[in-house]
Order: C-alpha cells, then sequence, then structure tokens
C-alpha cells in the first residue's frame, strides 16, 4: 500500500473563487502564481488557471515565469502572458521569451526597453508613491509622461501597491493613482490594478480594471477578512499510517518524544511526512486526523512523524494534515500560506480531487 502523503487541491474551489471574486467588485482577476502558486504548485496552477479561460498570470520572479512558459510548451500552449514584478536584470530573458512581460520600476529600465526594441505593449508601469520598495518615483512620473508622449507609447498596464497606514491613507492614494492614470490617457492601459487581498476587501477602485490577488483566488484568509464565499483550493495534506508500535517497545528503541507523551499514550503511528517533506518542526503538539478522529503529532523528525494514537488505529489508516487551517497560526505561530509554500515540491505532490 502507497502510504505517501500527497497535498490535495479542489479545481471547483478555484474556479468558484475566481468568479466570486470578479462579481465581488465587477473587474478582471489577474492571479499572483509566485512562491509556487503560494505553495499549491505554480504548473498545474497556471495549467488550470489557462483552462478556465485566464490567460495573464503574475509572477515575483523571472525564474518562475520561465518554469511556467517550458512546462506549458509540453502542452503546446502559448497563447499566454506572464507579468514579472522584480526588475529587470538580464534583458535577453526578455527576447527569448515572449510572453514574459516586464514591469517598468524606472526611467533607465524604460529607456532600456526602448532601446533594444521590446514592445511597449508587453510593459507595465509600476509607480511608487513612497512605498519605497521599487517603482518609478512620483517625482520621476512627468519625465516618463514626455517619453510616452513622444513616442506614443501603449502600455500592457501600469499598476501601483495600495499601502495603508489608516483607511484615509489608502482613499488618498487611490485619488492619487487615479489621477495619475487619467493624465496618462486611461486608453492607453489593457490592465490597470492597485489592489491585494486587503486593498480589495477594503476598498472600491473605480480605475481600475484587473483586482491582483493570489491570498483570494487560493481561499486563504487571514484573520479579519473572512469571506464565507471563498473556499479553499487546498484541501489537506493525505497520507497513511506508515506503521504503529507500542510505547512499551519504543523505550528499547530510545524514542526521543518519549518524554513529552501523555502519559495514557500506549500506541504511536508512523507517517511518511518530516520536516524533509517541508512538514515544519513548528508541526509539534498540534493535532491532525487519522480515521476522523483527532491526534497528537508527538515527535517530527526529517523523514517521518510520529502520532500518539489509539487501540482504533492501524496501518494503512487514512491521514489527514492541517484539517483546521484556521486555527493553524494560533498552534504553529505560522500563517497556512507559510505552512503551504514550505512543503516540498519535489516530494509532495499536488494532486487536484476528482
Ligand atoms: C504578492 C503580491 C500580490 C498578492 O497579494 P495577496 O495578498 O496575495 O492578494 C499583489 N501585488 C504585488 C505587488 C505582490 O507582490
Amino acid at each position: 500500500m502507497d502510504t505517501s502523503f500527497y497535498m490535495e487541491l479542489d479545481k471547483k474551489a478555484l474556479y468558484s473563487n475566481i468568479n466570486y471574486l470578479k462579481n465581488y467588485r465587477g473587474k478582471e482577476l489577474l492571479p499572483i502564481i509566485k512562491a509556487n502558486a503560494y505553495g499549491h504548485d505554480i504548473l498545474q496552477i497556471s495549467k488550470a488557471l489557462y483552462d478556465f479561460g485566464i490567460k495573464t498570470w503574475a509572477t515575483a520572479r523571472f525564474s518562475e515565469a520561465i518554469s511556467v512558459i517550458e512546462y506549458l510548451k509540453e502542452y503546446s500552449i502559448e497563447d499566454f502572458r506572464i507579468l514579472v514584478l522584480e526588475s529587470v536584470e538580464d534583458i535577453e530573458i526578455i527576447n527569448k521569451y515572449k510572453q514574459i512581460c516586464p514591469s517598468v520600476n524606472n526611467i533607465k529600465d524604460l529607456k532600456d526597453f526602448l532601446a533594444n526594441k521590446i514592445d511597449s505593449e508587453r510593459l507595465s508601469l509600476k509607480i511608487d508613491f513612497g512605498y519605497g520598495r521599487n517603482g518609478i518615483k512620483y517625482e520621476e512620473v512627468d519625465e516618463v509622461k514626455q517619453i510616452v508622449k513622444y513616442n506614443s507609447l501603449k502600455f500592457m498596464g501600469i499598476y501601483s501597491h495600495l499601502f495603508s497606514s489608516s483607511y484615509d491613507d489608502g482613499l488618498e492614494l487611490i485619488k492619487k493613482f487615479t489621477e495619475l492614470v487619467n493624465s496618462f490617457g486611461k486608453a492607453n492601459f489593457q490592465m490597470i490594478h492597485l489592489q491585494n487581498a486587503a486593498g480589495i476587501f477594503n476598498y472600491d477602485c473605480e480605475i481600475v480594471t484587473h483586482l491582483r490577488t493570489g491570498m483570494l483566488m487560493y481561499g486563504l484568509q487571514e484573520a479579519g477578512f473572512y469571506d464565507m464565499e471563498l473556499k479553499p483550493v487546498f484541501t489537506g495534506l493525505m497520507g497513511r499510517v506508515a506503521s504503529v508500535s507500542y510505547v512499551d517497545e519504543l523505550k528499547y528503541i530510545a524514542y526521543e518524544g518519549l518524554d513529552s507523551l501523555n502519559t495514557s499514550t500506549q500506541k504511536i503511528a508512523k507517517i511518511k511526512l518530516g520536516y524533509g517533506d517541508g512538514f515544519l518542526k513548528a508541526n509539534l503538539h498540534t493535532v491532525c486526523l487519522i480515521n476522523k478522529k483527532e491526534y497528537t503529532v508527538s515527535q517530527v523528525t526529517m523523514d517521518y512523524s510520529f502520532i500518539e494514537v489509539d487501540d482504533r488505529v492501524n496501518v494503512g489508516d487514512p491521514v489527514q494534515i492541517y484539517h483546521r487551517p484556521n486555527e493553524i497560526k494560533a498552534k504553529t505561530g505560522c500563517s497556512m500560506l507559510e505552512l503551504l509554500i514550505a512543503i516540498s515540491p519535489l516530494r509532495i505532490k499536488r494532486i487536484f480531487k476528482r
């Protein structure tokens, strides 16, 4: 019997979240698939989005975009675009991969792209309103505008990051962004986007054409923004009990977890999931589900973890890890997002459930 663990994903939830988000603000969605699609598998998620008719996505890194392009080639899929958020270091990549759409983070970037004959309809202007990460500085905008007007440039998009220390700061930023887009000419951009998850819940922003989010699409919700209509795409780490042993026997093999065991515990189940699989030690003393009953994780090693069970549990019984995603932060100190991203893409397959 195969007792390996896999990550179970729900494609219906993914599609339902997308439809819900589109209706929520009446805007299109720009899915963020960075960080291995928040741990869900960037390759399978990009294919699933494509199959659903959504063909423009965003990554943080060029390396992520290239992996997706190479993967979709196997399906002869080429008609999609990937907006890359980080700054360009190697312009050759843009020439080599036509699906890659870079961000313009400063005037020099823009001049370099134009000098290298990169079509401006592949470029997105990133505006920095003082958040200081990257982007065209607000003070540089007039110079950019001159270049744009002189060359009659049309762009793939324009975007900024809606950060706000207060609700009113956010409103102020939306106002500035709106004025700026209008001064460039709204029609010169195919995509206009500003809000991530928090911004989508907090603000209605008329000028934007797209909502730029990962969290909400994957149905991952942080405390304070809970929407029942968004369904988790990740539905559990699934596997089976690999072996069971009795506490008496374990004393002889110097089982390290013995000291912390509940005194009534008689039996330990071993599962093929350890920190080498990305099941972090932070999961110690959390509970998992075996045969629909909760049991405590008492030891996490590189290749295996051990669960305190009872007589009802036997080899081959189904195990579910992370069955209570909303409580995991309080128990481990890590958000569900961090725990998902940690799960090894090499050892743990991501599988859409039927
Ligand atoms: C990661 C990222 C997002 C997505 O944020 P969520 O919290 O997943 O909605 C949006 N915009 C930028 C610039 C990002 O880097």
